[in-house]
C-alpha cells in the first residue's frame, strides 16, 4: 500500500493533465509486506507507469496489483495497463535492447533515451522476477512485472501458506531462497 501510495503521488497528477483517467487495483488478499528491495521495485514501476503516461492520449492508465501461484510458487504481479498507441508485434522484443524505440516520429515527438525499459528488465531480473508485455498497436499496452513472493516467516497468502523454514524459487542463473529473516540469492556455476 505504500509502494502504491508514492506511485499515485507522482504519477496521478500528470495523468489527470493529459485528461487519462488513473486506476489502482489492489487484490484484498495480497500480503502487507514482502521481501524485496522497494527502492529498486518504485524504479521499475515508475518507468512503466510514466511510459504509459507519455504514450497515452485519451483513455485510462489501470496499475493492478495481484497474487499468481504458478508452479507451487507464489508471485505477486504488478500490472501497468494503458490505452496508449501500442507497439506493433516486430517491435515488442526489440524495446527492451537499450537505446532502441518503437517509433522514431514518436521519439522526435516524446523525446526520450530508449534506456528505461532495458534497465527496467535488468532490475527486475536482479530482484528473481522478469517482465512480459502484451499490446496492440492503436489500442494499448500492458506491462507486467512478475516477482517471487518472499514472505516473512508468520505471514499467510491466500493462495498458500508459506512453510516454516526454507522457501526457494529458480531464475534463469540464480538460485533465490529464504530462511526465516534472511533472503539468500546464490548464482548458479
Ligand atoms: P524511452 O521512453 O526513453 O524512449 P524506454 O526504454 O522506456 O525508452 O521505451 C522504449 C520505447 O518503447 C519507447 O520509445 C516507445 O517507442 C516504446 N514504449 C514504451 N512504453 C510504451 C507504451 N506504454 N506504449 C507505447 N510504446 C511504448
Amino acid at each position: 500500500q505504500d509502494l502504491l501510495a508514492e506511485i499515485r503521488d507522482l504519477m496521478e497528477l500528470p495523468a489527470r493533465e493529459k485528461g487519462l483517467d488513473f486506476v489502482i487495483e489492489c487484490d484484498p488478499n495480497l500480503p502487507p509486506s514482502f521481501y524485496t528491495d522497494p527502492m529498486r521495485l518504485r524504479q521499475c514501476i515508475l518507468n512503466l507507469v510514466s511510459n504509459a503516461v507519455k504514450f497515452t492520449e485519451k483513455g485510462h492508465i489501470t496499475i493492478r496489483v495481484s497474487l499468481q501461484s504458478r508452479a507451487g510458487q507464489d508471485r505477486v504481479r504488478f500490472e501497468v495497463e494503458d490505452t496508449g498507441m501500442g507497439i506493433e508485434r516486430e517491435k515488442q522484443d526489440l524495446i527492451f535492447d537499450s537505446f532502441t524505440q518503437a517509433d522514431h516520429s514518436t521519439c522526435r515527438q516524446f523525446g526520450g533515451t530508449g534506456l528505461g525499459l532495458a534497465i527496467t528488465r535488468r532490475l527486475i531480473g536482479l530482484l528473481g522476477g522478469h517482465i512480459e508485455l502484451t499490446s496492440e498497436p492503436g489500442a494499448g499496452s500492458t506491462f507486467s512485472l512478475i516477482l517471487p513472493l518472499f514472505l516473512e516467516p508468520n505471514q499467510t497468502s491466500s493462495e498458500s501458506l508459506m512453510t516454516e523454514g526454507t522457501e526457494s524459487v529458480e531464475t534463469d542463473n540464480r538460485h533465490i531462497g529464504c530462511i526465516g529473516n534472511i533472503l539468500l540469492i546464490e548464482n548458479k556455476a
